[in-house]
């Protein structure tokens, strides 16, 4: 991919610290292999300064592998923003019955962080967030918990991911400090945060939108799919024209697609090819156009707008 341009840097909420404008994922490091150290290499050098985690990624092998490649490196911890996350308990976990389930209490959250911490090998994580909402969360014991954390300094900030505005707001009006982040997934597919508050949430909060899987329904078929054969096509025919009218490839113009919405919606970019976590890069200098992004929409949705 020629490219000449460079990462944009951002904020991640209104007070919170710079962020590159793409987020490596690390959820699919799973093996210790070199392949590992190659992916996160790349990233490194493309400009990529935020690593995204979570307490459950590989069980817990993607933390491990991600620590031990700053081992390698530690001259570079200073201009990295971590993100981990937590609050998913694993099935079999505490009886070989136990359900997958969400938890929120303070010590599940405190023990994670602690786990995360050690396999990352770093005192503190730049920003914690809570995974996917436990229906059962008490947003007092949250308060506390992050309180526990910001006062013994291994979290920075907090964030949310997967979470509709209204429990945003419920877990907001209980903390000392905004949240930074809902981090939810936008896709071909999934277009459910432009359309249930999520980014206009985000807007007014200052918060900010991270999309996770933006590639789902473009090079893998997205998680819940529901995209008959025909939808498929007529959504796979409209990405080729425009890669070819933008001179590009049609996952680049899906990240054009999201870097386009006015909310500024950090994708978190999970490849673990280095030509193509350097080449999604190149998707920031792409030149998007509106009417292209509503051709999308309407591609996706199988009809024109009303
Ligand atoms: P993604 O970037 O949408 O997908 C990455 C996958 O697409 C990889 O398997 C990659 O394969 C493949 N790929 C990329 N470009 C391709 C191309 N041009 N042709 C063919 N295959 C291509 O994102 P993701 O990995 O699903 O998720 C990104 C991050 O989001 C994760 O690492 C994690 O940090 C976060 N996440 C969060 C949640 C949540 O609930 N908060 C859920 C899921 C994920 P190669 O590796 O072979 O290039």
């Amino acid at each position: 991919m020629d490219y000449h341009g460079g990462m944009e840097n951002i904020q991640f909420g209104a007070d919170g610290p710079v962020s590159s404008r793409l987020i490596y994922g690390c959820m699919r490091l799973q093996d210790g292999d070199d392949g590992a150290g190659r992916a996160l290499d790349a990233a490194r050098d493309a400009g990529y300064t935020h690593f995204d985690h979570a307490d459950i990624y590989g069980g817990g092998r993607s933390e491990e592998i991600f620590g031990a490649w700053l081992r390698r490196h530690p001259d570079l911890r200073a201009d990295l923003l971590i993100t981990s996350k937590c609050g998913i308990r694993m099935a079999g976990d505490t009886g070989p019955d136990a359900p997958q389930r969400y938890e929120f209490s303070r010590d599940w959250i405190l023990g994670s962080v602690e786990g995360s911490l050690k396999r990352l090998g770093i005192e503190r994580l730049d920003v914690l967030l809570l995974h996917r909402p436990d229906w059962l969360m008490d947003p007092g014991e949250v308060a506390e918990a992050f309180a526990v954390l910001k006062r013994d300094g291994k979290a920075a900030r907090f964030g949310v991911s997967n979470m509709r505005p209204a429990t945003v707001d419920l877990l907001q009006s209980f903390l000392d400090e905004p949240l930074v982040c809902n981090q939810v997934e936008v896709n071909i597919h999934n277009v459910d945060a432009l359309k249930d508050g999520t980014l206009e949430q985000c807007r007014l909060r200052e918060m900010r939108p991270v999309a996770w899987s933006p590639l789902g329904g473009v090079v893998f078929e997205a998680w819940g799919n529901t995209f008959s054969e025909e939808d498929k096509r007529r959504v796979a025919a409209e990405f080729d024209r425009q890669a070819a009218r933008y001179d590009t490839e049609p996952w680049l113009i899906m990240l054009a697609w999201i870097l386009k919405h006015p909310a500024g919606i950090a994708p978190i970019i999970g490849s673990r090819t280095p030509d193509r976590i350097r080449a999604a890069v190149g998707a920031l200098d792409i030149d998007y156009g509106r009417e292209d992004w509503y051709r999308l929409w309407e591609a996706r949705e199988g009809r024109p707008v009303p």
